[in-house]
């Protein structure tokens, strides 16, 4: 991660800038790098870099913590997430981030999370799920990649909602329970001394902004649990037990968040004709005795088609040979492996009479031995 810079410096305000300085700077950078007004990644980035900047100083317990230790100190609203929700929401109202204390009592549970290793500070948007599944394909089929179309059971984004949680055209407000700050604070009591503590608002997940009505579809989650078709390319070369991961194809989070990724195991039918070995692939073919002991021609089965293979005379069963590139395409390269024939001499049964004699004749001699 880039080193984060300074919030006086990201407003472009002194070290001592006033309240109304300050406010003056950041609305008008807000209005300069606003998401709505379509900018580049760069004004998006910098966008949440001022947002950051003003909601830290613009609380003069924070400022001050912040003149303390920098950005490690632990008010710090950037660790996690940052101010996501104004990027999702746009509408930026400077209430929504100064932070009130009076009336966040009786919040047993967020004690809870806090303790129970829930992420503190986390005023990031949830994450969805990632999600495994499992596709079966054929040998041909992984040698030289596939697109394949499968259907899956998981948490999507609700369509009515965007994933919002809202009922399209109604508004969004403001969550009562941390004023649009997306976490509240509370103080702990313990034998080490009292805490100040934050935790995830239990009531918006962190966005600080509540839909007013809820989206009649998922019941305001932003996402319900359907079936969905899932296109994927397989690439050529992929291989029995190895897996795929596609990115933001694992469930949807709730209102707004990222989605996780899926996982896709591949297992890979085998094929009577041929056996695979890395990128390497083998096969055997048959020549009769008088074949290889005279030398011959045969047509070798790759999953190019028939390649010739010369078999010299004199050639002994289980002999290798290695027909050079016919092998399967190596992943992200243009290179191959290689087909390797394994030659296997039949030695003659069910002879006739007359065969039988030719055969006696010939070893008689004993001179090719
Ligand atoms: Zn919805
Ligand atoms: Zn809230």
């Amino acid at each position: 991660m880039a080193e984060k810079r300074d919030y006086y410096e990201a407003l472009g305000v002194s070290k001592n800038a006033t309240t109304d300085e300050l406010k003056k700077a950041y609305r008008k950078l807000a209005l300069k790098y606003h998401p709505d007004k379509g900018g580049s990644k760069e004004d998006e980035t910098k966008f949440k870099e001022i947002n950051e900047a003003y909601s830290v100083l613009s609380d003069p317990e924070k400022r001050k913590a912040y003149d303390q230790f920098g950005h490690s100190n632990p008010y710090g609203a950037g660790n996690g997430g940052g101010n996501q929700q104004y990027q999702q929401y746009g509408g930026f109202d400077s209430q929504n981030i100064n932070f009130d204390f009076s009336d966040l009592g009786g919040f047993g549970d967020i004690f809870e999370t806090f303790f129970g290793g829930g992420k503190t500070g986390g005023r990031g948007k949830k994450r969805g799920s990632d999600i495994e599944a499992e596709i079966r394909i054929d040998f041909i089929e992984a040698v030289f990649g596939v697109e394949k179309d499968f259907k899956l059971l998981k948490m999507n984004r609700c369509d009515r909602c965007q994933g919002e949680g809202s009922e399209p055209g109604s508004s969004i407000k403001t969550c009562p329970t941390c004023h649009g700050n997306g976490q509240v604070s509370t103080q702990a009591r313990t034998v080490f001394g009292t805490f100040a503590q934050t935790a995830v608002c239990p009531e918006c997940q962190g966005l600080g902004k509540i839909p007013d009505k809820k989206c009649s579809k998922c019941g305001g989650k932003g996402r319900i649990k359907e079936q969905v078709s899932v296109k994927v390319k397989i690439p050529a070369g992929i291989d029995n037990g190895q897996s795929i991961r596609l990115d933001g194809k694992g469930e949807a989070a709730e209102r707004g968040g990222t989605a996780g990724d899926l996982y896709l195991h591949v297992s890979v039918n085998t094929d009577k004709r041929f056996e695979r070995h890395g990128f390497n692939i083998h096969s055997e073919t048959e020549v009769t005795f008088p074949q290889a002991a005279l030398g011959t021609t045969v047509a070798v089965e790759t999953i190019d088609g028939a390649v010739k293979l010369k078999i010299p005379a004199g050639t002994q069963t289980g002999k290798l040979f290695k027909l050079s590139e016919r092998g399967v395409t190596k992943i992200n390269s243009r290179s191959r492996g290689d087909h390797l024939v394994t030659v296997i001499v039949k030695t003659p049964t069910n002879l006739s009479r007359k065969q039988k004699k030719l055969l006696e004749e010939f070893d008689e001699s004993k001179g090719w031995f």
